[in-house]
């Protein structure tokens, strides 16, 4: 496994911040990739070793956002998603947002990092589940907006403290503003799971089934429109741009979580 520094020796074409671009022509895509984060060092050093050189040969305009969630509050990883998204625009011009859980590397070159008239879910078939796509209605893992439909769904919701239901959510979301998810074919949308211990702060959700009852009103009054965080430090290191952000659970608990 390499070290930050061993990748920083191998990645020289990165500008500050993880951005590149193809030299010799303007690419079509300006991709932000946004991954959510906590505590997770060996599993980022292998995904950015990986996801560099593939970003690389698909000749993208990209730039990789880590969006490091700071204690004590609970992970939120939804949250972290909209934040990676308002931090990354103020920074670039970008058009398309790939979401990206930290723990899956992408096998295949065919697999483009870029966006569809479409909302895509990337990571259809991983390893773990035997390369088959677990329920139909599936958005977690890595996941595709243009900055048009992100805004359209008004972004992820930012209620869902600790483990499972945001993506679940969002695919409400996409739906409910008509649009349908896409996906690539299986033999080409493959992910490789790496294995972690348990982490602390995100254990399972106990509210995230209540939640989803309402995903689809819930849209209109949260997500991007009442986004709120403190960025307690933002720095553009070699391998990507790091953004530490404090969250204020009970702040963020305030918004209506229910229709009246
Ligand atoms: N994550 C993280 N630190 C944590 C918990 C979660 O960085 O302590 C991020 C990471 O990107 C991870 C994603 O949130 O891939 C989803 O969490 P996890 O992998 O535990 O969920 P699962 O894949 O089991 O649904
Ligand atoms: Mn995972």
């Amino acid at each position: 496994m390499p070290t930050f520094q061993d990748l920083e020796k191998q990645l020289t074409k990165l500008e500050p911040g993880g951005r590149s671009r193809p030299s010799g022509c303007v690419s079509r895509h300006r991709v932000a990739i946004i991954i959510p984060y906590r505590n997770r060092d060996n599993q980022l050093r292998s995904l950015l070793h990986n996801l560099h050189p593939m970003l690389m040969r698909q000749q993208l305009d990209y730039g990789v956002y880590v969006v490091d969630e700071a204690l004590p509050s609970r992970f939120n990883r939804a949250m972290l998603m909209n934040i990676g998204y308002a931090e990354a625009i103020k920074l670039y011009d970008y058009q398309c947002f790939i979401f990206h859980d930290v723990d899956l590397i992408p096998q295949d070159d065919r697999l483009i990092y870029n966006c569809s008239t479409q909302p895509r879910h990337m990571s259809a078939a991983i390893d773990k589940f035997n390369y088959e796509l677990p329920y139909k209605t599936l958005f977690g893992g890595v996941s595709a907006l243009t900055r048009k439909q992100f805004v359209a769904v008004n972004g992820f919701s930012n209620i869902y403290f600790g483990w499972g239901g945001e993506d679940d959510d969002m695919f409400v979301r996409i739906k409910a503003k008509g649009y349908n998810v896409t996906r690539y074919p299986m033999h080409i949308a493959r992910y490789r799971m790496l294995k972690h211990k348990p982490d602390t702060g995100n254990e399972p959700n106990p509210m995230r089934s209540a939640n989803l009852r309402h995903a689809k009103e819930r849209a209109e009054y949260d997500g991007l429109s009442t986004l709120k965080y403190k960025v307690l430090h933002l720095e553009l290191k070699a391998l990507y741009t790091w953004v530490h952000v404090e969250i204020n659970e009970t702040q963020i608990m305030q918004v209506r979580r229910t229709p009246p």
